[in-house]
Formats: C-alpha cells, sequence, structure tokens
C-alpha cells in the first residue's frame, strides 16, 4: 500500500465546486516544468516542505488559471517519491480540458494526477516516478473496479476527443522509449502480482510461515540488504539457507541451496520468502520427471512468462508472470510448445515448466 499523502486544496474553486463524481477511468498528465519536489505544488508544509513562493494550487485559481488534479506523484521533502492527493477522489477535477467528445473532467469522469518532471534526461528518475504512478494506477483499478484499459495519457484523451490538445505524459516517456501502452502493461503486472499474491497467501501455507534458522528463502526482485545496500541480482537468483534464528525482522542468509555460494549478509525479513522449511524433507533438484507429485512450488526463472488458459500454446493467453516469484503448481500435463504444463495453484491458468525451478 502507498502512504499517500492527504492534503486538500480547499481554497482551489474545483474544491469548492464540488461537482460530485463516479471515477470510471484515469488520467496521467505530466507538469511541463522542470521541478521533481511536490512542494511547487502541494500545500502540505509538514510532508513536502515549505513553498516560500505560495504558488501551490491550494489557491483559488493556480496561475490564474481555473485547473486542479486530483493528486501530484513526486518527491517529498525527503526526496521520497510520494502520491499527495489534493482532491477527494469523489469530486471532479478541472484537468484535462475537453475535446470534440466531451471531457474527462465530468462525463465520464475520470481521476486525475501529475506526474512532476525533470528536464526529462535522467532514466533513474524516470523509471521510480512512473512506478510510483503505476502503483498509484494499480491501487486506484482495485479499489474502483477500473479496467486498466481506461487508463490514459492526456495525449491519449485528446486523440479520443476528451481533452485539449496536449502531448504530455508521452512527450516524455519517447524519451526512453515508451509509450502509454507500456505504462498500462506496468500497471497490468503488477496488479496480476497483486492478485497472484493474494491467492497464494490464501491457499499456501510455506509462503506465509515465519522465518527459522535452516529455512531456504527466496529474495523479492526489490530487496536491499538489511543496511540498505544493493543486493547483486546474481544473489536474487539464488535461494538461501537462513544461518541463524531470526532477531526481529532482520534475518541472516548464508548459503545458498547448492553450497556453491557462502555470503552471511543480513536481509530484512520482509524481502524473504520461505519456500521450504527446515523441518520437511530435503528439497530435490532433478528436473521435473513424468510423474511429479502435485502440488509443490516453483521458482520463475524467466523475465517474462505467459499464463495461458490451458495446457498447450494452443490456448489462449490469460496473463503474464514478470517477478520471477514463487507459485505452487497443483497439476501437470502434457501440451504443445513446452515439455510440461503446470496449473497455478490461484486459478490464474497454465504456465510452461521449461522456465521454472522446482523447490
Ligand atoms: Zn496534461
Amino acid at each position: 500500500m502507498l502512504d499517500i499523502i492527504k492534503a486538500h486544496a480547499v481554497n482551489n474553486l474545483c474544491y469548492i465546486a464540488a461537482q460530485k463524481m463516479i471515477p470510471k477511468g484515469i488520467v496521467v498528465h505530466s507538469t511541463g516544468a522542470n521541478n521533481q519536489y511536490l512542494r511547487r505544488y502541494v500545500d502540505a508544509p509538514v510532508e513536502v516542505g515549505i513553498n516560500q513562493y505560495g504558488n501551490h494550487w491550494n489557491t483559488a485559481r493556480p496561475g490564474g488559471t481555473k485547473v486542479c488534479v486530483h493528486a501530484f506523484v513526486g518527491y517529498d521533502k525527503d526526496r521520497q517519491i510520494r502520491v499527495a492527493e489534493i482532491l477527494p477522489l469523489n469530486i471532479c477535477c478541472w484537468g484535462v480540458g475537453s475535446g470534440k467528445n466531451g471531457s474527462y473532467n465530468y462525463n465520464p469522469a475520470y481521476i486525475q494526477f501529475e506526474i512532476c518532471e525533470d528536464a526529462l534526461e535522467d532514466k533513474t528518475y524516470y523509471n521510480r516516478v512512473f512506478g510510483v504512478a503505476a502503483e498509484y494506477c494499480a491501487e486506484l483499478c482495485e479499489k474502483y473496479k477500473i479496467d486498466v484499459s481506461q487508463i490514459v495519457g492526456h495525449c491519449e484523451a485528446y486523440r479520443q476527443g476528451y481533452g485539449s490538445n496536449h502531448a504530455d505524459p508521452e512527450h516524455w516517456m519517447g524519451k526512453f522509449g515508451e509509450t502509454m501502452e507500456d505504462f498500462r502493461k506496468r500497471v497490468s503486472g503488477m496488479l496480476q502480482r497483486r492478485t497472484e499474491g493474494v491467492k497464494n497467501r490464501d491457499l499456501s501455507a510455506p509462503e506465509t510461515t515465519s522465518i527459522e534458522k535452516g529455512d531456504l528463502v527466496s529474495i523479492a526482485d526489490n530487496a536491499t540488504y538489511y543496511n540498505g545496500t544493493k543486493i547483486p541480482a546474481w544473489v536474487k537468483a539464488h535461494i538461501w539457507y537462513v544461518h541463524s534464528t531470526p532477531v526481529g525482522d532482520r534475518v541472516v542468509i548464508d548459503r545458498n541451496e547448492k553450497g556453491t555460494n557462502s555470503i552471511c549478509s543480513p536481509v530484512h525479513k520482509k524481502f524473504l520468502t520461505v519456500v521450504k522449511k527446515a523441518n520437511a524433507s530435503a528439497p530435490t533438484h532433478k528436473t521435473i520427471p513424468a510423474q511429479t507429485a502435485c502440488p509443490y512450488l516453483v521458482k520463475i526463472t524467466a523475465d517474462y512468462l505467459n499464463v495461458r488458459k490451458g495446457a498447450g500454446t494452443d490456448t489462449a493467453k490469460v496473463g503474464s508472470i514478470t517477478d520471477r516469484g514463487v507459485y505452487t503448481i497443483v497439476e501437470e500435463r502434457n501440451g504443445p510448445g513446452a515439455t510440461k504444463w503446470g496449473k497455478l495453484k490461484s486459478g490464474a491458468g497454465w504456465i510452461s515448466l521449461d522456465f521454472v525451478k522446482k523447490l
């Protein structure tokens, strides 16, 4: 869950007009000004710092214009990327303008937010700020039952006839070879991971049990060492034994499962998933035999793996897995396009077992 700053712009005429809405989609904007700091736009001095010019949007007409969006994404005072909501999400904003078919401000009413631009050359900032924006969209899609296809950029709102002629945010995305289509894929991936995560947690005991000495654990893609330093990709690609009884949330991992490496490093327990309990029988690492007892756990070894409706590439693609995570296989079957197909416990579909490692 994102830790969202709530700082309603109560002086803005849009807030005062308070036209009720039910969100039908999301419009993504970017600010068009080189300033990554939320304090430029958001009146929340404690969290985003003081705007010494007083030109934030908690005023009747920011910059002399009748304008308001629901939220901004950018740096807070500690240079953490945060979402700050300046309008309640059940009030129409004045963001996208209008086009030949109408306006996403009212009919249908879309939630709209601005991403704070920098000089549009820093790929790290770009990835991070769009990452938080995508997470925000995923949360909104879940909460308001919005389909990912209803997330549009201002530029697309214009092309669809529901907004003024602006190029944001694709003029920025284009510099890094991306479009709103890539952004929607990113949101879809997050939503799928959330669904998988919830279902796995509901159904599969080993993934929620507490961590003990001797357990085998996998490391999350976004993990850092306990002191915040980066974990190399090769370390994340292995699964590791817990070295000693964890103290609080600090877990020391040491040998990898094959015993070929030893790192003895502390990691926050939130980044670890137990894939085999210490007291369980010894793990097997053979390739998957013709008949395997189900269910069992696998770790995905590909960056992108299709989820299909049935056991074969001749059945429809119903999703994808992009997290190299751990999943439970409840049934195996032969089918075209893979040595063997495995059915996900979540019910999401079938995956090729050529791109998994059995745990
Ligand atoms: Zn815009």
